[in-house]
């Protein structure tokens, strides 16, 4: 078996479940999209199941009018989920059980660092600060404190990974991240913790999203590992650039996907990820039956794109 399928079958043979999993802070744009349908074709390749999944754990980031504009553009772009759409901000309680569980595994600690603090601490190549074990001897109260996750002493804290299109990746969480916040001191639970409890609890087995993440599947492996979850296998799909060479993003004024030109959308964003034309699909329906049937992963790997979408 080779490294891709290994990859593939990291989830233990279990029925295929894959999710798309926008946060609600803006409209999606042509980078969501993409997103969107590398997870949707590659479920609907496998006949499995595709969740949606609204991550708006951060409250104060996220609106009801942002999720209500993502399902319509979803379902504009005949997008079909399975199952029900299932809200961040309605689980806590699983959050707070996850903590728990690490905090009687002596995993957690208390930290009353601010941010500015850590400005002084080296960065990773992500940019985040490197957390320097200030508060993990401190024994502080949790409730009005940040909580974090202890990572192990070098030596003992390498977490590896195969992404289906990236390859074979090697973090050290000690040198290049550091202990982890997974609830900030306002009680706002954070994604890493979120996503990985959610992932678990919904059977997720394939996690395809964009590549601006595969520097945090590390430390959401290493917390799997801490929980005792099952690993899902990972894909991490090319991310669509401005002009400027910025990711599409709300901070960088990315166009909001539009409802007209669906079709013509949808061919490039397929096109951007680089499959083979589906030259017969001319209506949406028949786009998704024959993205299911051509979908080629495979087409992934190998270095980045560098395709522009300044256009869309
Ligand atoms: N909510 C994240 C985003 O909108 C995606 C998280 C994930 O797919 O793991 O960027």
């Amino acid at each position: 078996m080779d490294a891709h399928q290994d990859a593939l079958t990291g989830a233990a043979g279990r029925p295929y479940v894959g999710r798309f999993a926008p946060s609600p802070t803006g409209p999606l744009h042509f980078g969501s999209l993409v997103a969107a349908m590398a997870s949707y074709a590659d479920a609907r390749a496998h006949h499995g199941r595709w969740l949606i999944r609204i991550e708006d754990v951060d409250t104060t980031r996220c609106s009801a009018t942002a999720e209500r504009t993502i399902l319509t553009q979803l379902a504009c772009y005949g997008f079909v989920h399975d199952g029900d759409i299932v809200r961040q901000s309605e689980r806590s309680a699983l959050y707070e059980q996850a903590l728990a569980q690490l905090r009687t595994n002596h995993l957690l600690f208390a930290c009353a660092c601010t941010r500015k603090q850590l400005e002084a601490a080296p960065r990773n190549f992500e940019g985040e600060a490197i957390y320097p074990g200030t508060c993990r001897e401190r024994r502080l109260p949790f409730a009005s404190n940040a909580s974090r996750v202890r990572v192990p002493a070098m030596g003992a804290d390498e977490v590896s990974f195969v992404d289906r299109a990236a390859g074979a990746i090697t973090q050290r969480l000690s040198t290049e991240l550091g202990d982890f916040v997974l609830r900030r001191a306002d009680g706002i639970y954070s994604y890493q913790l979120a996503v990985v409890v959610d992932d678990e609890l919904q059977g997720v087995t394939q996690v395809v999203r964009g590549a601006d993440l595969l520097g945090n599947t590390p430390r959401q492996l290493y917390l799997q590992r801490c929980l005792g979850y099952r690993t899902p296998g990972y894909l991490h799909v090319p991310l669509a650039r401005n002009a400027a060479g910025e990711k599409l993003s709300k901070q960088t004024r990315a166009t909001p996907l539009a409802t007209n030109n669906v079709l013509v959308t949808l061919h490039a964003a397929w096109a951007f990820l680089r499959q083979d034309p589906l030259k017969n699909a001319s209506s949406v329906p028949e786009f998704w039956s024959l993205a299911a049937r051509n979908w080629r992963p495979d087409r992934l790997s190998g270095p980045p794109t560098d395709a522009l979408t300044q256009n869309l």
